[in-house]
């Protein structure tokens, strides 16, 4: 699909052709991105530096480049099972310093700096989960900084003062982009900073960065793009960070239709920091309003089942047969392990995966919570 704006189109060839071919997997650990991290910190233009180590002991690396006046800060996966900005951030830092996004003015590297901290909580990646080793959640630790990770993010936005900050995470894939959206494969929030939501001076830049960049991938997901929720919260870091005078801008990576390594919204993730970066140069941000932030479809939860099987006949034998709609929910976010969820009507609940069991018999009662295999078998078999 190409853009109708030939720089998006440029970058997201650019993109094809040089992201790291080895991080097309869901969930990306220390040991998976070293490699990676090396051979960056060896690339032109780039200034790498450890900054501190995780609970276990794990390095945290950060890139920079750039020496201008312009402080832009990018971390991710503060939750370590939220990795797909981590391989986004990653493939971006490899294009910029290859000096072959011709949309920046030749002179951008003089006019700002960006620093990239990937995978602030490798604990959390390595064992899969969304706390750090210490059992918190460490956006919810950016007041009482108990843990390594947190006290390092703090003291980076004290050292760098961004006057960008991008906050780079997952959501779960059941959000759609409103009520009637497709799947949220992007969501953006510009955090509050006060109970009152008040829009100061960089929160306002943030919401017009924002509307702008969707204005980018509306191409791409003309339905699939949603607002995060704003409500404050002083113990998380985008808040905060927010609090600081950064214009911090959240970004969730979500699920795309047949997409279950998030590459979609990897790719995503590429294009609208770009277009981020080269709109806070050029100042076309500020061609947007509040009222276009405010345009996009609020994220809605539970917008989305994992499956949804239309149209079931059950049969047990003894009694008369019924017709049923079966929902079905993965298991420990495994995508190849499913159990039921729901039996019965399903009318206004949709499935990321949507099967027609009609003229299908299953021949025994379901239970709720059963492994649905077998199930899955039958419906698949019949496509
Ligand atoms: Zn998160």
């Amino acid at each position: 699909m190409t853009h109708p704006n030939s720089a998006v189109s440029a970058l997201e060839s650019l993109w094809q052709q040089h992201k790291w071919p080895d991080l097309a997997t869901r969930q990306l650990t220390y040991t998976q991105i070293e490699p990676v991290l090396d051979a960056l910190s060896a690339l032109p233009m780039i200034r790498h530096q450890h900054i501190g180590r995780s609970y276990l002991g794990t390095p945290i690396r950060r890139f920079s480049i750039g020496q201008g006046p312009l402080v832009l800060l990018a971390w991710t996966q503060m939750h370590g099972n939220e990795s797909t900005a981590t391989a986004a951030v990653l493939d971006w830092l490899k294009l910029l310093s290859s000096e072959k996004l011709t949309e920046l003015p030749p002179d951008w590297q003089q006019l700002m700096t960006l620093h990239v901290i990937p995978m602030l909580n490798p604990d959390g990646a390595a064992a899969g989960t969304r706390e750090t080793a210490q059992g918190i959640d460490m956006n919810r630790d950016a007041l009482a900084r108990q843990t390594p990770e947190g006290r390092l993010l703090w003291q980076q936005v004290q050292e760098l003062k961004p006057s960008v900050a991008f906050n780079l995470h997952d959501q779960n894939p059941y959000y759609a982009a409103g009520p009637q959206g497709e799947p949220a494969t992007i969501a953006f929030l510009a955090p509050a900073y006060h109970p009152d939501k008040h829009v100061d001076g960089p929160r306002l830049r943030a919401k017009q960065l924002i509307a702008h960049m969707r204005q980018i991938l509306s191409h791409y997901l003309p339905k699939g793009i949603g607002r995060y929720d704003d409500s404050y919260s002083e113990r998380s870091f985008g808040d905060a960070i927010a609090g600081c005078g950064a214009s911090t801008i959240l970004i969730e990576s979500g699920a795309h239709r047949d997409d279950s390594t998030r590459q979609v919204a990897r790719r995503l993730n590429v294009i609208a920091l770009q277009a981020a970066l080269s709109a806070v140069l050029s100042g076309v941000y500020q061609d947007y309003s509040l009222a276009d932030y405010y345009a996009i479809p609020a994220n809605f939860a539970d917008g989305f089942v994992d499956i949804k099987i239309t149209q079931l006949t059950i049969d047990d034998g003894q009694h008369a047969p019924y017709l049923a709609d079966i929902l079905l929910k993965c298991r420990d976010n495994d995508t190849s392990a499913y159990v039921i969820e729901f039996v019965g009507d399903a009318r206004g609940q949709r499935g990321l995966r949507e099967l027609s069991a009609q003229g299908l018999t299953w021949k025994q009662l379901p239970r709720l919570g059963a492994a649905a295999e077998e199930l899955l078998q039958l419906v698949d078999a019949d496509r």
